[in-house]
């Protein structure tokens, strides 16, 4: 029989686990498929992992894994997806934000044989204007900048088939932008349209900076515009400097030189300087991902892993 893993990466969510779990087995009840659901436990600090044991003694359908720490949920995907070996897998936040009632119309589409089937938003309920509006200019500078076409208002929220997940699998980079990642790796690929609810219970793990943070993570793996553009903006102001130049010395020639310039002066240094520093930084920020990478450090490391109890029938 055919085998479907959902990949649950859960942190701090104990309050809303059991309503996931009541919903998500209504789903598989309604599925003829091996169905599976693996809870990954990123290292939570409240209750969540003992939550995710009683669902597991309750139904024999739910593997857990424990992170040894927080990782963040990139790579607690990354984690879940090592871990489920089924035909395909649908990853899923746990707070019930992406309704798991779509799964079915996810499984349909790839029976058609679309490899990846991602859930596109058409409404964001409970969120602000600001987060709306910060996101969209986010797609629209990520497609401007990197050469992939990450899929508009697109969450983590889809199903994978195997041979899409083997070669996700395969792209082992310590920082993880989950989206462009699943982008990079191609495969006939659709979406279905559906509403966004706003969270169960408990409360979002994004604020501004880690969403600006996130931002940059995506743009620094996926391109090194900002790298040219530091290019650009030398050599620009380079030839601003230089016609200055010609004409400080006319000036000089002409009309001899008493001493003046000095806010002229100032600016201009002041300005070279702010200009120096912020490619510096760019660098910076190109050069510390090579270190991170460098160290070749494990991307997470498990705690325990408990798989579903159920032997597979094939
Ligand atoms: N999450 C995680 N590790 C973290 C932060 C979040 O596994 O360090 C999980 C969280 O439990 C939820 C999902 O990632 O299932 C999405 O998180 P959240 O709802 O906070 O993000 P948002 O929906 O606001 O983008
Ligand atoms: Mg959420």
């Amino acid at each position: 029989m055919t085998s479907l893993t959902v990949v649950v990466p859960a942190y701090n969510e104990s309050d809303g686990l059991r309503e996931f779990q009541r919903r998500i087995a209504a789903v598989f009840d309604g599925l003829d498929l091996d169905c599976r659901v693996l809870y990954v436990d990123d290292g939570s600090r409240d209750d969540t992992y003992a939550v995710m044991e009683s669902l597991r003694a309750a139904d024999p359908r739910v593997s857990t894994l424990r992170l040894s720490r927080n990782f963040g949920k990139e790579l607690a995907l990354t984690a879940g997806l090592d871990h489920a070996d089924a035909d395909a897998v649908v990853v899923i936040d746990a707070d019930l934000q992406d309704p798991p009632e779509l799964i079915g119309q996810f499984v349909q589409k790839w029976r058609e044989g679309f490899d990846v089937v991602y859930g596109t938003r058409a409404s964001r309920a409970g969120e602000t204007w600001i987060k709306k509006w910060t996101s969209t200019a986010f797609y629209r500078v990520m497609e401007r900048m990197t050469d992939l076409p990450i899929p508009r208002d697109t969450g983590d929220f889809r199903l994978m088939s195997r041979r899409a997940i083997d070669a996700l699998k395969l792209l082992r980079e310590r920082q993880r932008f989950m989206k462009g990642l699943f982008t990079w790796v191609g495969f006939p690929q659709t979406s279905i349209v559906y509403d966004r609810d706003p969270r169960f219970a408990g409360d979002s793990k994004w604020n501004y900076w880690r969403l600006w943070n996130f931002a940059l993570e995506g743009i620094t793996s996926f391109s090194s515009i900002p790298l040219r553009l530091a290019t650009y903006v030398g050599i620009f102001s380079a030839v601003i400097a230089f016609v200055f130049a010609i004409w400080v010395f006319a000036k000089a020639l002409l009309f001899g030189d008493p001493v003046r310039g000095y806010p002229s002066l100032m600016v201009v240094v002041l300005f070279l300087g702010g200009l120096q520093l912020m490619a510096l930084g760019m660098i910076g920020e190109y050069l510390g991902r090579t270190y991170v990478e460098a160290k070749q450090r494990p991307l997470y490391l498990i705690d325990r892993f408990h798989p579903a109890q159920t032997v597979r029938v094939d």
